[in-house]
């Protein structure tokens, strides 16, 4: 079956996808109609815990399980276009969902957070069916109750017990790779007993930390994971969705699993770290299947690599120690590979989405170069972001026979240049030529070097889109720092006009007139490590930092962008994308972040 075409924003034209192993399996469960006629699972009593749109049972289904303690980076990026993406071309659905077992490191704010950040990457858990919009948005925490059940359950078929051990005494007793384990000696305690002491746990009877249920498997298995690993533990901790409800709180591999079941999940897709879990996975759903808890056919999990890329950290805590240390401006500052930060620095969700569509999905960790995310990036921009001129390190230029050629100290030539040079339809915008305009600090010489073609005493240049002018001299303080530049301008060169070509010039330089030019907050960012692999050997991520990740500038910009929007992205000419703060800039106090230069200046 080949992938349902989608007229979605989302959607990546099929020649463009990278090799992808997961494709190959759903195709091939479709063609054998693995999930069609898919009976619903559970008991009815659990019927407001299965997904809802159960009329459409032959879809694949995906999910994206983040844990809602920490804000989303690009690795999660990653997997949301993957689960997403997966279940568009397939006609599949993907739940957005929640695996909130842990309450004491969530919080509601992380919640809203990753809702936001995924809608904004351009996916949608509301999904429209025959019987209009169904939400496929879901807690763990909502299952908490069926998972409880499942654990008297397993205990009732001596598939689980009370452990009493301490957990300094069940680690002794675990074994390592060339030992088994030790049964504990509460292993062989009747189901009864076990359910009598599970119940206890649940209802506060004894302290956090007394005791643990586990599940009773295999002592002697080469696969740690598999010696009785725990089920629940008792903690006393207010949950963000169930209160004081509950004390004891299930296991995430325990817990995930049962939610992958009752959302009758078709493929889990996670990354490579859990394959030692899948037997486990498949244990559990095998035993509750068998138990009649849930129905066949069971969600499978397939790992795939995670991805890493270059100049980036994608650990959670580590991205949390550079906001409580200060290093930068919260999770949302533009230099954090969060999709908040990402965002407020320009990315588009679109260059983001081609960036994980490139890389497929593969079985090993894969290593992706920075600059390939930024090439995604200039090549979404360039097409859409408009032109605008903008002196970023200003240096005054006078024209001296402006009252000469034009009569009055005060006239100005309207300039005009096209929004975009390829895009006729965006319009044209209009400036001002004056006797004073702003010119880039680097575009003058006093003393040229050998190929300088721009501004040097008795040299000619074009305005930009204005006039030919020829340099006369320059103003210097005490320090021989330059303060000003005088030229003359060329009468009848004017941009547009006939006599345009009449004077050949090498250098053409970007200007703006201090008549009309809007003063504006440059925030030019730059790459936050300096090392590829920030995180690599022994050294602290942060000696890796760039000192000079953020350099904050004050300059001009052509008139027309008085008028700019938060989140407007523009290119500077020469200089590189920029896009409005959208945070921080107001009419009347702009604020651009420098998204990207034009050019990659890192080489690789
Ligand atoms: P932790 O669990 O240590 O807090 P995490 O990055 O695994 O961090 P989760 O919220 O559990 O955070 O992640 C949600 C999903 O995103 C998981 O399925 C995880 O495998 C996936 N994911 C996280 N980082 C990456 C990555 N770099 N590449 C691909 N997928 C990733
Ligand atoms: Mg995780």
């Amino acid at each position: 079956m080949k992938p349902v075409a989608s007229s979605s924003d989302a959607a990546a034209p099929a020649e463009n996808r990278a090799a992808n192993f997961l494709r190959g399996i759903i195709e091939r469960d479709l063609a054998a109609g693995t999930y069609a006629g898919r009976p619903f699972g559970g008991s009815p009593g659990d019927a407001a815990h299965h997904a809802r749109g159960a009329a459409d049972p032959a879809r694949i289904r995906t999910r994206f399980p983040p844990e809602p303690n920490g804000y989303l980076h690009v690795g999660h990026a990653k997997s949301i276009c993957l689960n997403f993406g997966l279940a568009r071309d397939y006609g599949g659905v993907c739940h957005l969902r929640f695996d909130d077992t842990n309450p004491e490191r969530e919080e509601q704010e992380y919640v809203d957070a990753i809702e936001e950040a995924v809608k904004w990457l351009g996916f949608d858990w509301n999904v429209d069916g025959p019987a209009g919009s169904v939400s496929h948005l879901y807690f763990a925490s909502d299952y908490f109750d069926f998972m409880y059940r499942a654990a008297e359950a397993l205990v009732g078929a001596g598939l689980a017990y009370v452990d009493e051990q301490g957990a300094d005494q069940m680690r002794a007793n675990r074994g390592d790779f060339n030992t088994p384990g030790t049964p504990s000696p509460f292993r062989s305690r009747t189901p009864e007993l076990n359910l009598a002491r599970l119940r206890e746990m649940r209802d506060g009877r004894h302290a956090d930390g007394a005791m643990v249920l586990r599940a009773k498997i295999d002592l002697a298995s080469p696969n740690i994971n598999l010696r009785d690993p725990t089920l629940y533990r008792i903690r006393r901790a207010t949950h963000h969705n169930t209160g004081d409800r509950w004390c004891i709180y299930p296991m995430y591999t325990y817990a995930h699993p049962i939610e992958d079941a009752l959302e009758r999940i078709t493929h889990s897709i996670c990354t490579l770290e859990f394959e030692d879990q899948r037997p486990f996975y498949d244990w559990l759903l095998e035993n509750l299947a068998d138990l009649g808890l849930l129905a066949r056919p069971l969600p499978r999990q397939y790992e795939f690599g995670r991805l890493n890329l270059t100049y980036v950290v994608t650990s959670k805590r580590k991205l949390r120690q550079l906001v409580e240390d200060k290093v930068v401006d919260g999770w949302d500052d533009p230099r954090m590979p969060t999709l908040f930060g990402m965002r407020r620095r320009g990315f588009t969700p679109q260059s983001i989405r081609a960036m994980a569509d490139g890389t497929g999905a593969s079985k090993t960790n894969i290593w992706l170069e920075y600059a390939v995310l930024e090439a995604h990036l200039r090549a979404d921009l360039e097409g859409q972001a408009p032109r605008a001129m903008a002196v970023l390190d200003p240096l005054p230029l006078t024209l001296t026979n402006w009252v000469e050629v034009f009569g009055s100290a005060a006239h100005v030539e309207p300039c005009q240049a096209p929004a975009h040079p390829q895009r006729p339809e965006l319009g044209t915008r209009q400036f001002g030529l004056g006797a004073q305009v702003w010119i880039e600090r680097d575009d003058f010489a006093q003393t040229p070097p050998k190929g300088f073609f721009r501004l040097f005493p008795g040299n000619k240049v074009r305005l930009k889109y204005g006039m030919v002018v020829e340099c006369t001299g320059c103003e210097t303080d005490a320090a021989g720092h330059v303060t000003g530049v005088q030229a003359r301008v060329v009468p009848g060169t004017k941009s547009g006009t006939p006599g345009a070509d009449a004077v050949k010039v090498k250098g053409t330089i970007t200007w703006v007139g201090r008549h009309d030019a809007v003063p504006a907050e440059l925030r030019l960012y730059d790459r936050l490590f300096a090392l590829a692999q920030p995180d690599a050997g022994e050294r602290d991520f942060r000696e890796a930092l760039n000192p000079k990740s953020l350099v904050a500038a004050r300059g001009w910009l052509e008139p027309g962008l008085a008028s700019a929007l938060p989140e407007q992205r523009f290119q500077f000419e020469r200089h590189g994308y920029f896009i409005t703060d959208r945070v921080l800039h107001r009419a009347g106090a702009p604020v651009f972040n420098r998204i990207t230069t034009l050019k990659d200046s890192w080489g690789g």
